[in-house]
């Protein structure tokens, strides 16, 4: 088993398939002058399989969340997917993604065996897109997660980080979005990870924010949790329009959602 210091116990392994991603997200990467990894600094897909074989056969792992960059861009991902579902104890797999490429692949991966996709999406404005990403594909990311519901892939989760000046009027659109496609909304906080070095605890839009925009137009209700589990770093809510609901950064004081790496 896997127990940190304070005799907590880990069963989810993030397995990151690749540095590369066909966005450059403003808190994310810098526009140019990325140096990628060398094929040979990489796993490849056989020690990948291998190390996830050690981590769910002798380690207690049960939840395996393939990432990256852009997990998509892996060419040999299906194949891993396919032979970790054979392991045993079959572990339970998702992708997060920002769901180019997924309206293409959505049906071999849930045909070889993973279980469902968290999908990044920040805005449902075109342009408000191409400036957060600095790409024009919003309309992939939205074909993508039709095809993942479509598949299957369920439930589909998509990832928002709200930004100061750019979409952070959004949030009950993108409910009222999510609510209608009947996928389930996670806002996730900004994390320091801007390659622009542009994060600032006090420039954040912070859990309470996201909450007080929401209730403009919803009402929402705090979803039970099982007593017996940790404490999660997020907090779920239901709207009175199931099946969509929401979940929100617990905290201001934390970085961290569920979801928090981006891609
Ligand atoms: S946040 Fe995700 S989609 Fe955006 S550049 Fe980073 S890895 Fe790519």
């Amino acid at each position: 088993m896997l127990i940190d210091t304070y005799g907590r116990v880990a069963t989810d392994l993030r397995v990151s398939l690749t540095d590369r991603c066909n966005l450059r997200c403003t808190y994310c990467m810098p526009e140019e002058g990325l140096q990628w990894l060398a094929k040979p600094d990489l796993l490849t897909d056989d020690e990948i399989v291998r190390l996830i074989g050690i981590a769910v056969t002798e380690l207690g792992v049960t939840e395996v969340r393939f990432t990256g960059g852009e997990p998509l861009l892996r060419p040999g991902l299906v194949g891993i997917v396919e032979r970790c579902a054979a392991l045993d104890p079959r572990p339970r797999m998702s992708l997060t993604t920002n769901g180019i490429g997924l309206e293409r692949t959505a049906q071999a991966l849930r045909d070889a065996g993973l279980d469902r996709v968290n999908v990044s999406l920040d805005t449902l404005r075109p342009e408000v897109f191409q400036t957060m990403t600095r790409r024009k594909r919003h309309g992939d990311v939205l074909r993508g997660l039709d095809a993942a519901r479509t598949a299957g892939l369920t439930p589909v989760k998509v990832n928002a980080v709200l930004m100061p000046g750019l979409n952070d009027d959004e949030a009950p659109d993108l409910l009222a979005w999510a609510v209608e496609n009947g996928y389930e909304l996670r806002f996730i906080e900004q994390m320091p990870l801007d390659a622009q070095h542009g994060w600032k605890r006090d420039g954040m839009i912070t859990a309470g924010d996201i909450l007080a925009s929401l209730r403009t137009r919803f009402t929402l209700t705090p979803r039970a949790r099982r007593s017996a589990a940790p404490r999660p770093p997020s907090a779920g809510w239901s709207t009175a329009a199931r099946p969509g609901s929401a979940s929100s950064p617990r905290s201001p004081a934390r970085s961290a959602a569920p979801a928090t790496a981006p891609g």
